[in-house]
């Protein structure tokens, strides 16, 4: 199949945006946390530490459409395949945290994680992946809360920094805000060029990508991507939103 692009359109502008942000946030981040470790805090990532791989990512078409075009056919097999596991357990799917609880422990998590523990797109991996900065062990990144008893979720929440976290989770709060805000502004970005924004599940939106010909249902409009969807098999409210202006 030919490969749809947006480097030469339009679009490519919000593409080398989107570079820029990452750019932008890695640098805010780096700095967030040595000012965080400077007070007396501790932030736990680090290379093959890959806890948080296992949760749901969303990202911005254009961070979707970015790594669909950059990665190799090996790891567009690997992200085929997520996404064929995950169709199944949609039809189980039918609120958020049904959905994050099924995701978490039966999609496989992240389909770019490699062998060893490491991002195999570490260099273009969405604003969501940068923005989590741990302020506890690896290990409450992976954990299942609703497994936990009453004790062992007081005890964590109660070892939180409240003041600097995303509480009740243990993320530090001006770094996932930051991320938050940038994907705002893409939306907003991509709302102004073709009317509406797309937000989701990043490996479905890559896949889309590559094997659906998205970019050029985007490029024709937001019709055009709804009726694409239901195509798929991947036409579920939880895992990709199209908003219109
Ligand atoms: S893109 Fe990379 S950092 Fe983000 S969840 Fe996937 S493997 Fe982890």
């Amino acid at each position: 199949m030919k490969k749809i692009t947006l480097m030469n359109t339009t679009a490519g502008h919000s593409i080398r945006n989107i570079l820029q942000q990452q750019q932008f946030l890695d640098q805010l981040t780096t700095a967030l946390a040595a000012d965080y470790c400077a007070k007396g805090g501790q932030i736990h990532c680090g290379k093959g530490c890959s806890r948080c791989c296992s949760l749901a990512v969303n990202c911005t078409f254009f961070e979707a459409q970015l790594l669909a075009e950059r990665l190799d056919e090996a790891l567009l097999q690997r992200v085929d395949r997520y996404t064929e596991r995950l169709k199944p357990l949609l039809g189980g799917a039918t609120s958020l945290k049904d959905y994050l609880r099924l995701h978490r422990h039966e999609s496989g998590g992240c389909p770019l994680l490699g062998a060893d523990g490491a991002c195999q797109a570490y260099a273009i991996r969405p604003l969501s992946c940068r923005a989590l900065l741990a302020t506890r062990e690896s290990r409450w990144c992976g954990a299942d809360f609703a497994e936990l008893t009453a004790a062992e979720k007081e005890a964590f929440v109660n070892s939180l920094d409240r003041a600097a976290t995303a509480f009740p989770l243990h993320y530090l709060a001006a770094a996932q805000d930051a991320g938050r805000e940038l994907e705002r502004q893409s939306l907003l970005k991509m709302a102004g060029e073709f009317g509406f924004s797309l937000y989701g599940n990043m490996p479905v939106m890559v896949h889309l990508a590559r094997r659906w010909r998205l970019a050029e249902a985007v490029t024709t409009g937001a019709a055009a991507v709804r009726e694409l969807l239901p195509l798929t098999g991947l036409d579920h409210p939880l895992l990709l939103q199209v908003e219109e202006l």
